[in-house]
């Protein structure tokens, strides 16, 4: 089965075709699928549509574009709860964004603390979001190691130094459609890494891969995500797609569907 470890299924972008949707990526052999919140609401809407389908699963977090301002201290508590939720497998999306030029640092460093702390209080796995700031992620991630910070890089752009130094504490790196992307980085951080620190998304609905760059993305199209890494690592799709279900179970420690 492949698997779809960071769709955002239930955002309005779906309202209309969610179950069309569904149907095609079932039809495309989608086998799991882990939708992650941005904020408070989006995470209740995760939780929400993982509770209406088994391959479902949730994650609660704080996408750094909300601590554009310092984040309130309410916001933090109502995540806390909606984080003990059923089928909440991990906190995220979380993290640091720097791309865009009026981004506030200091209250995304606030923020991303706070929600590592959760994560480690509750023992989950934190799937992160990074953009142009890996210098700050990696040095704040060792800073929190005491809270046993382990999970996935989601769409990683990183090269492939910053690659190994993400594996090394204990994340793997799950890769976007956008590897089918003429000047993507990723094949060859690809080829550099073991397929045991892979995971794949689509990240719909954004990122859609060749040939439907710049439509709606979806979670069917995960497959052509698959199908890069088991061209540029030389190895059966099937042998792609099994390590890649196998590394998202075991990290996201789901019941074996
Ligand atoms: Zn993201
Ligand atoms: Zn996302």
């Amino acid at each position: 089965m492949f698997v779809d470890a960071h769709c955002h299924l239930s955002f309005p972008e779906f309202a209309e075709d969610r179950r069309e949707v569904i149907d095609r990526l079932k039809g495309a052999g989608v086998g799991l699928l882990i939708d992650p919140g941005t904020d408070v609401e989006s995470s209740k809407k995760s939780i929400e549509l993982a509770a209406s389908f088994d391959f479902i699963y949730a994650n609660v977090g704080l996408h750094p574009h909300e601590a554009a301002h310092p984040v309130e201290e309410s916001v933090f508590e109502e995540l806390a709860k909606l984080a003990r939720s059923p089928k909440v497998v991990a906190i995220g999306e979380i993290g640091l964004d720097y791309h865009y030029a009026d981004y506030n640092a200091k209250a995304q460093e606030e923020a991303f603390r706070q929600m590592l702390r959760l994560a480690g209080t509750l023992d989950l796995p934190v799937v992160i979001h990074c953009r142009d700031a890996w210098e700050d992620m990696l040095r704040i991630l060792d800073e929190e190691q005491h809270s046993g910070v382990r999970g996935m890089m989601h769409c990683f752009s990183g090269d492939s130094s910053i690659a190994e130094r993400c594996i090394k504490k204990g994340f793997k790196l799950s890769i976007p459609g956008t590897v089918t992307y003429k000047r993507s980085l990723l094949p060859e951080v690809i080829s550099q890494v073991s397929l045991q620190d892979l995971l794949t998304e689509t990240d719909a609905p954004y990122l859609a891969p060749v040939p439907y760059r710049g439509k709606r993305n979806e979670p069917a199209w995960v497959r052509m995500v698959t199908e890069s890494i088991a061209q540029i690592k030389r190895i059966p799709l099937e042998e792609a797609e099994e390590g890649v279900a196998h590394n998202t179970v075991e990290l996201f420690n789901l019941p074996l569907l």
